[in-house]
């Protein structure tokens, strides 16, 4: 065929989309108040996506032409200082920051790894990691190296230490990707120990290091959890760090691709070098970014009211999704799954995933298998079904492959 030896033979697969399809055909077989579907990675409400009025209603109103014309290749400046604001809210660095608009947290990450890796490095990743990460690195050549997440239920600081010390040996610079807080797949959000440990790890390296975290579900995190940005005053002028902000769970526009990635450092030299080098990604890569989705945002940012009504109606969800997760921790054995802190997602450990997903499916219940373990998404389960679903998979996986369990 016609691709080139690096893509030669390779297949495009969506596993969710094939677990998610069973689980709607099985909905119409026997009633969809007796299926489990735990397979969305998106806020639902009875199996339909969420979003906010408050959101929606400022869309209409905007300016047509400002929506039709291409927005500025770094975004438009008022949408930066936006998503500052969401982002970092109380908890801002006092060291200088830049941002760039970027197409969707994966866009972003995607115009990091490319603008602060060479050809060939490895990113350093926790083993518990989302899929896709896999398939960018993959695409722009870049390897991933990975560390245990977990030891004993907490974060395996001695196991990230020695990665980072065995990267470091091999390249001139160290990518290391944060998914937290409200990691995606295991629900974890390290504390603010654990970012002081990492942290003072991190200015003993002899090596320019790149700390990129990647704040998908920041805000379905505790507004505690943000305290770590204060901490980002705390690192040396060897470690730059990019904050990857999305519009995608944070206010339900997942399919606007808006995001924007937020550099810190105190030399204003690196930020301006941060600036250039990802808005030349930009125009290399998709061009400027939706207006529509940077509009929107600067619009619910500059309205007082709208402002409030928007986070009333987050509020209102982010408690639904605590809901969910409390009845669920309160049933589920929790030496069976991740240490689970916040999020729309924790993963049940497993040596088998595939095995234990067809044993979950004959209790109607469909979730995704990741290569350690199973991936459960509280985002897409309705409260009253958590109960049943932790008590089945304590019946049913409870057994399976005891002292295999990955930690
Ligand atoms: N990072 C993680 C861990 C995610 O789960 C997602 C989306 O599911 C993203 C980044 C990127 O989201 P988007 O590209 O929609 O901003």
């Amino acid at each position: 065929m016609f691709a080139n030896s690096h893509k030669e033979g390779l297949e495009y697969e969506e596993p969710i989309f094939k677990y998610s399809g069973e689980a709607v055909a099985r909905a119409q077989e026997i009633g969809s108040e007796n299926v489990i579907n735990g397979t969305i990675g998106a806020l639902l409400d009875k199996g339909s996506l969420v979003t906010f009025a408050a959101t929606n209603d400022v869309i209409p109103h905007l300016d047509v032409r400002r929506v039709s014309a291409y927005s500025p290749m770094d975004g438009f400046p008022q949408f930066i200082d936006a998503i500052r604001h969401f982002c970092f809210e109380e908890f801002i660095p006092s060291k200088p920051t830049a941002g760039v608009a970027v197409a969707g947290g994966l866009g972003g990450i995607r115009q990091a790894v490319i603008n602060y890796t060479e050809i060939g490095d490895s990113v350093i990743l926790p083993d518990w990691y989302w899929g896709p990460y896999y398939g960018l690195m993959e695409d722009n050549y870049r390897k991933i190296a990975t560390f245990n997440f977990f030891k004993d239920h907490q974060f395996d600081l001695e196991s990230f230490k020695e990665c980072v010390a065995d990267i470091a040996k091999k390249q001139a610079s160290v990518f290391i990707l944060f998914n937290s807080p409200a990691n995606n797949p295991t629900g974890y959000s390290l504390d603010m120990e654990e970012w002081d440990l990492i942290f003072d790890y991190l200015n003993g390296i002899d090596r320019n290091i790149i700390l990129f975290l990647d704040s998908a579900y920041l805000d379905y995190a505790e507004k505690e959890d943000k305290e770590f940005f204060r901490k980002l005053d705390n690192l040396d002028s060897n470690v730059l760090t990019i904050v990857c902000y999305s519009i995608s769970k944070s206010f339900a526009k997942y399919g606007m691709r808006v995001a924007a990635l937020l550099a810190v450092h105190e030399d204003e030299k690196a930020l301006t070098e941060f600036r250039h080098i990802i808005t030349l990604s930009n125009r290399g890569c998709y061009g400027s970014v939706n207006s529509i989705g940077q509009l929107m945002i600067m619009a619910i940012y500059e309205d007082k009211t709208i402002l409030n009504r928007y986070y009333e109606e987050f509020n209102h969800w982010k408690s639904t999704l605590r809901k969910r997760a409390d009845v669920f921790m309160t049933h589920i054995d929790k030496s069976l799954i991740t240490p689970y802190k916040n999020g729309f997602f924790v993963s049940i450990r497993s040596a088998k995933p595939k095995e234990d997903v067809e044993a979950l499916k004959k209790e109607n219940i469909f979730l995704v298998p990741i290569p350690n373990g199973i991936r459960v998404a509280f985002c897409s389960i309705e409260e009253e079904q958590m109960e049943r679903l932790a008590t089945t998979i304590n019946r049913v996986i409870g057994w399976r492959g005891k002292g295999e369990r990955k930690q």
